[in-house]
């Protein structure tokens, strides 16, 4: 599985290679540009069909002179994920970190969903951790280092209305985390998962504005999260010396859980 790298290794523990699906959404972008802070040589992984905002991100991390690249990937097909995998390893070097933040939502209250709601946010939001996880896996263990960060959601742990799909998801990859954080807990790699609250993204922007005011209301802290809040717990967990916490799930909400 894994290929010898013919570039470039990295010399330093810290210019260690970082995938980062949904790399160029709006919490994605963020934990790029913390990453590639952190002396990280990123890999921003996201849908091609996104020209746009594609050339936006580019220009958004031209100032981090190649420290962040993109390239294209669905994360819900399994075959592409292992030739983008072999791809980065082959030319880049080996991936040492792994971010899967790519998501979506496909909200309707279960009465309404079709199958194909259910199928489309299930392909992405749980397979593509399974997608790639499987790919770095095999890597990482052989080279007893690895650290993986699974995006999940407050809305995985305390379910939402109109979000059986995508809460279910959620609270799979947080099992999933856990059990392949069982697996390769004696192999130096670690597997956590950090569940945003509500965050000020375009995600939360889509949700109508009453209940947005409603969910500001139920927040201790009184406002909703950033992509920073978020990016600084994955660096924390991806650190070189986070090497004792594997399985835990980070809620990073605003103390959102005291309110019930
Ligand atoms: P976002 O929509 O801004 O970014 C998600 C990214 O995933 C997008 O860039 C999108 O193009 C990409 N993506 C979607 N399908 C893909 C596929 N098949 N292959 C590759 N990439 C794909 O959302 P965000 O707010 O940045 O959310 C990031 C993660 O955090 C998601 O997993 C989301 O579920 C989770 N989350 C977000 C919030 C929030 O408030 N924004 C709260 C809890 C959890």
């Amino acid at each position: 599985m894994r290929e010898t790298p013919t570039v470039m290794t990295p010399s330093t523990s810290a210019a260690r290679i970082a995938i980062v699906t949904g790399g160029i959404g709006g919490i994605g972008t963020e934990i790029c540009m913390r990453l590639a802070e952190t002396g990280r040589q990123v890999i921003a992984v996201d849908l091609a069909t996104r020209g746009e905002r594609i050339e936006a991100f580019r220009e958004q991390v031209a100032s981090y002179h190649g420290a962040i690249r993109f390239e294209p990937c669905d994360v819900s097909d399994f075959k592409a994920c292992g030739g983008l995998v072999e791809h980065i390893e082959r030319n880049i070097g080996p991936a040492a970190i792994l971010v899967n933040a790519a998501g979506i939502t496909r909200d309707t209250s279960l009465r309404k969903m079709d199958p194909q709601q259910w199928h489309e946010l299930m392909r992405v939001n749980l397979d593509g951790v399974f997608n790639m996880c499987r790919h770095v896996v095999e890597g990482m263990t052989t080279r007893s280092f690895g650290r993986i960060v699974n995006l999940s959601s407050v809305n995985g742990q305390t379910g939402q209305f109109g979000q059986t799909n995508y809460s279910a998801a959620k609270a799979g990859v947080h099992g999933f985390s856990m059990a392949l954080a069982r697996e390769t807990a004696r192999k130096g790699v670690t597997v956590n998962t950090v569940s945003p609250g509500y965050c000020d993204t375009p995600m939360v922007a889509a949700v109508p504005h009453e209940i947005r005011q409603q969910i500001i209301a139920d927040i201790p802290v009184g406002r909703l999260g950033t992509p920073a809040d978020i990016a600084r717990a994955v660096v924390f967990l991806t650190a070189d010396d986070a090497s004792y916490i594997t399985g835990a799930n980070l809620p990073v909400n605003g103390g959102y859980f005291m309110s019930f």
